[in-house]
């Protein structure tokens, strides 16, 4: 039989929008050490909008024809993706009425970006960890300058040849600040994973005040970063991609949000139904009192 103090608790917390899915995740809940928050739509909206095309393809015409087609050849790519960039590109290229092409032959770099065909030619929407994975460097001081506003940056390729790039910006949750300072004020360590670019992860990092930080962290490499975390803290993990949900099986305490991916929220021991990274805090405090009750 279910204690009754827990039965309240749970039945409290569903109230206040959280799911306790795995009983005995919410028991440990109170002896958390660390907790691990991925980036994108965790810590921030995950609503990425555009907000430079950059031109790189050489030629000397820069003008607003090229941006736009850069734009357009991106779009036209990212319509078969659901990534929150993919989303991002598409309604900015909408938003000025560039044409969408069709795509033959697409398929998902997972953790590093996306490749597919127009017109005959084959074309790469990637990240600035996938360039340098190919050998592939640039300088060019625009490029560096938006990557230090702590933007992400997507370079379009044809071949292995570097067209343009297209910046996004994203939004940190509101709310995430006061989760953080909390947690750090219950004696937890607060950590975030991504695959997003370092000058991104870094901007994030300072501007919540968190512990320590891991970029470019590719999807399958997540659940092992947890893993040695755990060597240390007894650690949570709180995500919403499918990328995340081996990790929130790895965690000692796996947390969705809960407009995150079927996948994630499947697999997570207690989902927050408001989407409030503060509600970590709520779950952690719910735990604590709910169990000193009982020993
Ligand atoms: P996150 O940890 O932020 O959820 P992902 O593992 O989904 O990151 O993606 C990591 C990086 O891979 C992105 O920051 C981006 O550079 C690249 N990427 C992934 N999917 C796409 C896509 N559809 N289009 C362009 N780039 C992508
Ligand atoms: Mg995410």
């Amino acid at each position: 039989a279910i204690p009754l103090v827990v039965a309240v608790s749970t039945s409290l917390a569903a109230k206040s929008g959280l799911l306790i899915r795995d009983r005995q995740a919410f028991e440990k809940a109170r002896n958390l050490q660390a907790i691990i928050f991925d980036k994108t739509g965790t810590l921030t909206e995950g609503r990425f909008g555009v907000t430079d095309v950059v031109s790189l393809s050489g030629e000397e015409n820069r003008t607003g024809e090229d941006n736009d087609r850069i734009l357009s050849l991106a779009a036209s790519l990212e319509a078969s993706s659901e990534h929150p960039i993919a989303t991002g590109i598409l309604e900015s290229a909408r938003e000025k009425g560039l044409k969408i092409q069709p795509v033959e032959e697409f398929s998902a770099i997972p953790g590093k970006g996306i490749q597919g065909m127009v017109e005959g030619k084959k074309f790469f929407v990637v990240s600035p960890g996938y360039l340098e994975e190919k050998g592939i460097t640039l300088k060019n001081e625009k490029i560096e300058e938006i990557k230090a506003q702590g933007k992400t940056v997507v370079f379009l390729l044809e071949g292995d040849k570097v067209l343009g790039a297209v910046a996004l910006a994203d939004i940190i949750r509101k709310e995430s600040r006061e989760a953080i300072s909390r947690l750090k004020g219950m004696g937890i360590r607060c950590i975030m994973l991504t695959g997003d670019n370092r000058y991104v992860a870094a901007w994030v990092a300072r501007e919540l005040e968190l512990d320590d930080y891991f970029a470019e962290v590719l999807p399958h490499e997540k659940a092992e970063k947890v893993k040695e975390v755990q060597a240390q803290y007894i650690t949570g993990m709180v995500g919403d991609g499918v990328n995340d949900a081996p990790a929130l099986a790895q965690a000692d305490v796996g947390i969705a949000i809960g407009a995150g991916t079927d996948v994630a929220i499947e697999t997570a021991d207690i989902v927050l139904v408001k989407n409030d990274p503060r509600d970590v805090v709520y779950i952690i405090g719910l735990s604590r009192k709910t169990y000193s009750k009982m020993y």
